[in-house]
């Protein structure tokens, strides 16, 4: 795509006066109007004109003798776009500019529903429904695949913002959050998110898929969690190719593709405490991102407040910095959702005012195409010093073995090496065969010799073995480095190519075209027609009474605009209002809990304790210093306990005696409990009842006799109908039962022997 490039290098001349600055690059995608919505009966109020990149949306609000709100993007796709058309016209020449070393990013923003993982990903099995991401799959390993005289080295990684916590997506069941860190000469980045090399088309779409299915398990309602979180994808394609000077010049691109969280206000219902952190979590990264977009474009403000977010502070570079952006705002075409679309578009005019100063990224420090080849390169180095050790040992050891001339090429030493190893070998069996067949020699003097044959093959085959692990090393090393043709199977012919570049270059002619229009819009609007000259005065009116309709409609158009914004604005500030009072409300509540709950000098140490974590962003108290003055803690709260130089603590020689002595606790520093298993004295068994004096034991017999027949037995069991009914029997006669007694058994039954003890008095079922 060789016009293209030079097309975008044109442009960037053009537009940058040569410092490489050009704007965000905004498209407007709107999906087809669903069943749903056709059903409800809603009418669709947007209207697009394809070539001239113009959306219209007529307010389901507004007067019929309204106009309709106009907005202009630099380039417009409406519901019967296909993805492949996104993705020749607005998405490959990004990548292309990736695959030479430039930053990009792809955003796709907008309401729950309207497209935008559709745009991101679309449907992966259906290749005419397949979104940006696939697509630059196929794009990057066709690419390298048409390569030549290049390496590249593709690595993905796959990460998720929800509520302010970034989760690594590659990682399986990953309950950890990851940090974000800043580096000085490399910037802000993810720590510990994996980056996975990718060796094809395969192993990347895999990758991408597990990230999908991670993505699905953490959420308990995924519907709600995907409109919620945003998904960032990022392929990181560094290349090293030879330069003029003689040497490998690395490029490193990396590319960002965001699936943004629905852009649809919060309802904040009911929210205290948890609730309300939540729910001004929610959006936090979303909303920050219109603050930054805002400032950037206000051009006044000095301050941009990428650190309100992590999204902001992750994507800095793609908002202002060094990076080719392209957002993608998605609308619904239906009235239902009228004002979301509204707010959509001007937040997505908006960010076509922002200047991004794009760079080619020349041999980045953290290259790691760099540390690879550098590792290659150094392993091969020792394979081959070991090889030409050998040759000099050789020489002058054993110089009847003739060695060869050797190449110098380290690949074919390395194969010499090998093979000089296995000569080595088959020379020690025959020595040992030797030493074995040899009938002169005395049986010591033999088995000496044959032991050291053994050792020298011991030591052989560790070498063989080192030898064999450094050459897999290199193996391994080489093959993530992919280089055209070689690796990638995926092999498109010439013709396939060809179609490429003409689907690129028609392209590319509508893109001129459509800023051609855009660019003839503008000016005829600016020109005074007043210059021109007029045949009859008549006709100047008619002219100049056009162009006034013209312009009074215009004015009428951007006067309605105004107060759009305004009530744009007054919505967003009622909106803060509410929250802001939702946190003072809570913050009158802690306050109140510290001044009449927490003592003052609680309050003063713990207010000394807390500091700000710039990396965690939020409060923390600081670790109670422990040790004195010296030790630097000069505001110690905890005393260190002094310590003694032979133990723990201080002993006396005394007590030291004392306890290697005896047992006495009294002498022990610690474990002073006696931990040795103590038996029982005596067992159950030789527990004997106590004496019961006989006039006691006729006593409580006579007591327990009932007197006439009345019996009663009561049932304890929990819950048992019968025992309730029984108790209610033995109630509901109390007049005559004067001595209401249950015994154990029938008076016939009474034991001869008295027992030693009362038995107890049986609560036995009948
Ligand atoms: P979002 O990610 O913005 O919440 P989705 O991408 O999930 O929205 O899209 C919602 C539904 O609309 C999906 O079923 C999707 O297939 C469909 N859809 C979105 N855009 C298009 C389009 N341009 N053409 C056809 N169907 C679309
Ligand atoms: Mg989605």
């Amino acid at each position: 795509s060789n016009v293209m490039v030079q097309y975008e290098e044109d442009k960037m001349k053009k537009g940058g006066g040569g410092s490489g600055a050009e704007n965000v690059k905004v498209v407007v995608r709107c999906r087809p109007m669903n069943r749903q919505e056709t059903a409800d009966g809603n009418s669709r109020v947007v209207e697009m004109d394809v070539p001239r990149g113009v959306v219209e949306v007529r307010s389901s609000k507004s007067l019929p003798t309204d106009p309709p709100k106009i907005f202009t993007f630099d380039a417009v796709y409406d519901w019967n776009s296909k993805q492949d058309e996104l993705y020749d016209e607005t998405f490959r020449p990004l990548i292309d500019s990736v695959l030479r070393g430039f930053n990009g990013t792809i955003f796709a923003y907008g309401q729950t529903g309207t497209g935008k993982t559709y745009t991101m990903e679309g449907i992966a099995s259906d290749p005419e429904q397949r979104g940006v991401i696939p697509n630059a799959f196929n794009h990057i390993f066709s690419h390298i695949a048409r390569s030549s005289n290049q390496q590249f080295l593709i690595r993905a990684s796959y990460l998720e913002i929800y509520q302010e916590e970034i989760r690594d997506l590659l990682v399986k069941d990953s309950k950890k959050y990851l940090e974000l860190k800043e580096r000085p000469d490399t910037g802000v980045y993810v720590k510990d998110l994996q980056q996975f090399v990718c060796k094809s088309i395969t192993e990347i779409q895999h990758v991408m898929h597990v990230g999908n299915q991670n993505r699905a398990v953490g959420a308990t309602n995924m519907n709600q969690h995907s409109s919620r979180s945003h998904a960032i994808f990022i392929v990181t394609v560094e290349s090293s190719e030879l330069g003029q000077d003689g040497a490998q010049h690395v490029k490193a691109g990396k590319m960002n593709l965001v699936d943004l969280a629905g852009s649809e206000r919060q309802a904040k219902t009911g929210s205290s405490g948890e609730r309300l952190k939540e729910a001004t979590k929610i959006n936090l990264s979303l909303s920050a991102l219109g603050n930054v977009i805002s400032a950037l474009v206000d051009g006044k403000s000095s301050h941009i407040p990428y650190r309100d977010s992590k999204l902001t502070r992750l994507l800095q570079d793609s908002l202002g910095g060094n990076s080719k952006t392209i957002m993608v705002a998605n609308i619904g075409p239906s009235s239902f959702n009228c004002d979301e679309t509204l707010v959509t578009l001007r937040y997505a005019s908006r960010a076509k005012k922002i200047h991004n100063k794009p760079k080619i990224n020349q041999d980045p420090k953290d290259a790691i195409l760099r540390e690879y080849q550098d590792d290659i390169a150094r392993l091969k180095s020792q394979l081959s010093q070991k090889l030409v050790k050998k040759k000099k040992k050789r020489k002058g050891h054993a110089p009847g073995v003739d060695s060869d001339g050797g190449g110098t090429e380290s690949e074919e030493e390395l194969a010499e090496d090998e093979v000089d190893l296995e000569q080595q070998k088959q020379q020690l069996e025959q020595q040992r065969q030797h030493i074995l067949n040899d009938q002169h020699m005395i049986e010591e003097e033999k088995q000496r010799l044959l032991s050291s044959v053994t050792d020298k093959e011991r030591e052989l085959n560790t070498k063989v073995a080192e030898h064999q692990q450094l050459e897999a090393q290199v193996v391994l090393l080489e093959s993530r480095l992919l280089c055209g043709g070689k690796n990638i199977i995926d092999h498109t012919n010439e013709q396939q190519r060809e179609l490429e570049q003409q689907r690129g270059k028609l392209a590319d002619q509508k893109r001129r075209e459509r800023e051609m229009l855009q660019r003839l819009e503008k000016e005829e609007d600016n020109t005074c027609e007043i210059a021109s000259t007029f045949t009859s005065l008549q006709q100047e009116v008619e002219a100049k009474t056009h162009k006034l309709k013209k312009m009074f409609a215009r004015l009428q158009a951007v006067k309605q605009e105004i107060v759009d914004l305004q009530d744009e604005f007054i919505s967003d500030r009622t909106d803060m209002q509410q929250t802001q009072e939702d946190l003072t409300k809570e913050l009158k509540l802690k306050t109140l809990i510290i001044e009449n709950f927490i003592p003052p000098d609680e309050k003063k140490k713990i207010i000394s304790r807390a500091y700000f974590d710039e990396d965690e962003e939020c409060w923390k108290l600081r670790e109670l210093m422990r040790g004195n003055g010296s030790n630097g803690g000069s505001n110690s709260s905890v005393l260190k306990r002094p310590v003694s130089s032979s133990s723990r603590r201080p002993v006396s020689e005394y007590a030291k005696t004392q306890a290697a002595l005896h047992h006495n606790p009294r002498f022990k520093g610690e474990n002073i409990m006696l931990l040795d298993l103590d038996p029982p004295a005596r067992t159950t068994r030789d527990w004997e009842g106590p004496e019961v004096a006989p006039q006691v034991a006729a006593a409580l017999q006579a007591a327990l006799t009932p007197i006439g027949d009345e019996v009663i037995s009561i049932d304890a069991s929990f819950g048992s109908l019968k025992s309730v009914r029984g108790a209610r029997v033995a109630g509901a006669r109390p007049k005559r039962n004067r001595r209401p007694v249950s015994s154990q058994r029938p008076p016939s039954h009474q034991p001869d022997v008295l027992p030693y003890y009362p038995k107890s008095r049986g609560l036995v079922p009948k």
